[in-house]
């Protein structure tokens, strides 16, 4: 397996620190409004990840934090006049709802900032005793960055001039510019926690590193704290540059051997249509379309790019995930079996090779449009159904596409009042022609395609899809 690693800006054989086992971090959300498509690229780009490295026979052990205590919450609570917690909670489990309609796998570990405080202190205690990090007059603690010979190693950027010039200016600012808080002092009216600096409440960017240590070090001697670290192309800095030195500078490893960062996530307002209208909104998206026609799409373009969501792009790839389903439901019935195939040793290479989406659905089409010309030619080669019965399964094990049963695929996007509808109407119908009354049967079919939907009259009774 090969990733492409954002410090070392190449790609590189991934080989983990130990054997068998694999530790990946990824920032997780800050949860104080609904999840938007860039959390969906960044959950999907990991999701995948963990897929990939597990088809590998490795062990993963996933942890995905939540940013259950902010600014930003804090003044939505107050907005809206809720606590934090029931603020936090709500949008806490509709990402989860959210993540779960794409077809993400729940990470191993989900470590929530406000359970994780023991942790943050701990850790600003050991910068404050090795001298990188220093309190000032009104109670904040802040990194200093300039004890930290490999600050900016990771995100590679340069240090600005100007903060030479901005130097120590009165006692109870920070030194440097590029100096980060790791502690906020608050006031007994405000949001804060008690601990031995005072009231106060922990940096954004000192979470990560903490939680890190407490739920994934297990030893630490080792060179790395975990694997992989992982999150959107934004947090390379300055979050993942402050994380690594926060690790640095108060444990005896580095937070990562490997950083992976997803690609940002546009929407193209020109050639958006009205009904999405300008939303980043997952549960916008899903009012409108399947959770895996979203996943589908999302996943389509390779996970560094950055992605421009268009409905016309989402159709045409629903198109491509249609054939899927259109397979599935000619291989409807036949039992599932782990044969293994050529096409999934070279899938599962497409993939190792830093998660190659592109050249893995290029098999996956080639793949099924084979399997549909021998079927057609060859109706009695039960090999080949075998093969593309377990060419299917690995597929949904490893990419996450064809999940769902293939009836219902089809079906889905049909309001439920319309599906009641169709639902009569097939009933009707079917009475119809046991009366044989084939006139009113076939009025019946009309006023079905006039719904929106197709049938079919099949040994299995009457199916149904739905087209809108
Ligand atoms: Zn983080």
């Amino acid at each position: 397996m090969h990733i492409y690693d954002s410090a070392a800006k190449t790609k590189r054989k991934f080989i983990e620190q130990n054997k068998g086992i694999v530790y990946l971090y990824v920032c997780g959300p800050t949860v104080y409004d609904d999840a938007h498509l860039g959390h969906a690229k960044s959950a999907l780009t990991f999701d995948l990840l963990s897929r990939v490295l597990k088809a590998h026979n490795l062990h993963v052990v996933y942890a995905r934090n939540i940013t259950d205590i902010d600014d930003k919450i804090i003044q939505k609570a107050k907005q809206i006049g809720i606590s934090i917690q029931e603020l936090t909670d709500k949008f806490t489990t509709k990402y989860h709802k959210d993540m779960a309609h794409l077809g993400i796998t729940p990470p191993d570990i989900e470590p929530k900032a406000t359970q994780s405080v023991d942790a943050m202190t701990d850790m600003i205690g050991r910068l404050l005793d090795s001298g990188h990090a220093y309190k000032v007059r009104n109670g904040d603690i802040y990194f200093d960055t300039s004890s930290d010979k490999k600050y900016l190693s990771i995100s590679h950027k340069i240090q600005d001039d100007s903060d030479k010039q901005n130097r120590i200016i009165s006692s109870d600012e920070k030194k440097h510019n590029a100096d980060f808080a790791l502690w906020k002092h608050a006031n007994k009216d405000e949001v804060g926690f008690d601990s031995i600096f005072g009231r106060g409440r922990p940096g954004w960017h000192l979470e990560c590193s903490a939680m890190i240590e407490k739920h994934l070090v297990k030893d630490d001697a080792q060179k790395y704290a975990v694997d992989i670290h992982g999150g959107g192309a934004d947090l390379l800095f300055p979050h993942h540059e402050n994380e690594a030195a926060q690790t640095r500078c108060s444990t005896s490893h580095e937070i990562a051997a490997y950083w992976m960062h997803n690609g940002f996530v546009n929407i193209n307002n020109q050639k958006m249509s009205k009904s999405l209208g300008n939303s980043f909104f997952i549960k916008d998206a899903l009012k409108l379309y399947n959770g895996e026609v979203l996943r589908f799409y999302l996943l389509s373009t390779h996970y560094r790019s950055n992605f421009n969501f268009t409905e016309d792009d989402l159709l045409a790839s629903k198109k491509r995930l249609d054939r899927i389903y259109r397979l599935k439901q000619r291989l409807f019935g036949l039992q599932e079996n782990t044969m293994q195939t050529d096409f999934q040793i070279q899938l599962l290479k497409a993939l190792s090779d830093d998660l190659n989406i592109s050249l893995s659905m290029a098999l996956i089409d080639e793949m099924i449009s084979n399997v549909n010309d021998v079927m057609d030619s060859d109706k009695k080669n039960k090999q080949i159904k075998k093969e593309a019965v377990s060419n299917l399964t690995y597929i949904k094990t490893i990419l996450g596409f064809g999940f769902q049963d293939p009836f219902e695929y089809f079906q889905a996007g049909a309001p439920k009042k319309i599906k009641e509808q169709i639902l009569a109407l097939i009933t009707q119908r079917e009475q119809a022609k046991k009366q044989k009354d084939y006139q009113n049967a076939d009025k019946i079919r009309e006023q079905i395609i006039a719904l929106g939907a197709n049938i079919m009259d099949t040994p299995k009774g009457t199916l149904w899809e739905y087209h809108g």
